[in-house]
């Protein structure tokens, strides 16, 4: 049986695993992202010691992922500067000698969500975080979409709330985006406490819900997506779904003909299918991609 490797990347931590062609997980391990200096070499001995056919990476960012660019594969930008211009992808083909595919964190948990969770069947979703950050993958037609470089949904402008105390947010590149506004730092830092200490009833929750249904109309004007999942530490308030769906309905304004409408888009704004586990599963996929093995059927 052949074995998979998948790497969640994150600026925090570094999770690898090993799975199944099944995608039944066998290992898995958590390290810090200290200096690359320090962690590349960690990952390369652990996937030594635990050999894979193929690795899927799914990476913070941005990646550069334009197959034609020298940089394929790299981090371009990070506040994390040590890892700026880390070529991720080349280092784990050449050292461990194996296909490697990588997309970026959000397109491998959407990929998987499409394939095996919550989008299964359909031909497409949008997977969103609101975590440290915010980002938002992209499937369309069943693959992950790249462009110009790839969606950064996480940083959409927003309309302010006139009751909200920080309408700048605390993005360093923007005013205003998604991510500056919504994401745990954000909450924590527009409320003096952090997000999962702030009561139901608070109005942090009504304003969050709001940007986060701006994001979600937007969603839908451009890409007609049939699931918006969303995922991340902050969606762990749940309370948070119907007021989403709500607000996001009250922000069509009628103009969407279609019942998912009528039925209060309880069927498109929803949590992940596959719980914490679409990271760890769409970066597997990436594996089997690169290993050019067929997905498993939906
Ligand atoms: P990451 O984005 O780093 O992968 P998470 O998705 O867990 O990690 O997001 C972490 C952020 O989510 C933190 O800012 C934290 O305050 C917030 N968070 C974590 N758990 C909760 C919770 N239960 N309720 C609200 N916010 C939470
Ligand atoms: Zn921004």
């Amino acid at each position: 049986m052949k074995l998979y490797g998948a790497l969640e990347a994150g600026g925090t931590k570094m999770v690898l695993s090993r799975l199944d062609e099944n995608g039944t997980m066998l290992e898995r391990v958590s390290m810090p992202t200290e200096h690359p200096d320090v962690t590349l070499p960690a990952m390369m001995a652990w996937f030594r010691e635990h050999p894979v056919a193929a690795l899927g990476i799914g990476s913070f960012g941005p990646l550069d992922l334009n197959p034609a660019s020298p940089a394929y594969g790299s981090i371009t930008r990070t506040p994390k500067l040590a890892w700026v211009g880390v070529p991720l992808l080349a280092r784990f083909r050449e050292e461990l000698g194996i296909p490697v595919g990588i997309d970026t964190d959000v397109n491998g948990a959407a990929l998987a969500e499409a394939t095996l969770g919550a989008a299964r069947g359909l031909s497409g979703c949008l997977y969103v975080t609101v975590g440290t950050g915010v980002g938002g993958g992209l499937i369309i037609g069943g693959k992950p979409v790249h462009g110009l470089t790839h969606p950064e949904l996480g940083h959409q402008l927003l309309r302010p709330d006139p009751r909200d105390p920080m309408p700048e947010g605390v993005c360093p590149y923007h005013k205003g985006c998604v991510e500056g506004l919504t994401a745990g730092p954000s909450l924590q830092k527009r409320w003096g406490v952090p997000a999962y200490e702030l009561p139901r009833d608070h109005v942090a929750w009504d304003i969050e819900a709001g940007y986060l249904a701006q994001l979600c109309h937007n969603a839908l004007m451009a890409f007609s997506p049939e699931k918006i999942i969303l995922g991340g530490g902050v969606m762990q308030q749940d309370f948070l779904f119907p007021m989403i769906r709500e607000k996001t309905v009250a922000l069509l304004g009628n103009y969407l003909a279609s019942p998912a409408v009528d039925n209060g888009l309880a069927d498109v704004i929803v949590p992940p299918g596959l719980g914490v586990n679409s990271g760890v599963m769409g970066a597997w996929l990436l594996a089997l991609e690169a290993a050019g093995q067929p997905f498993p059927a939906a």
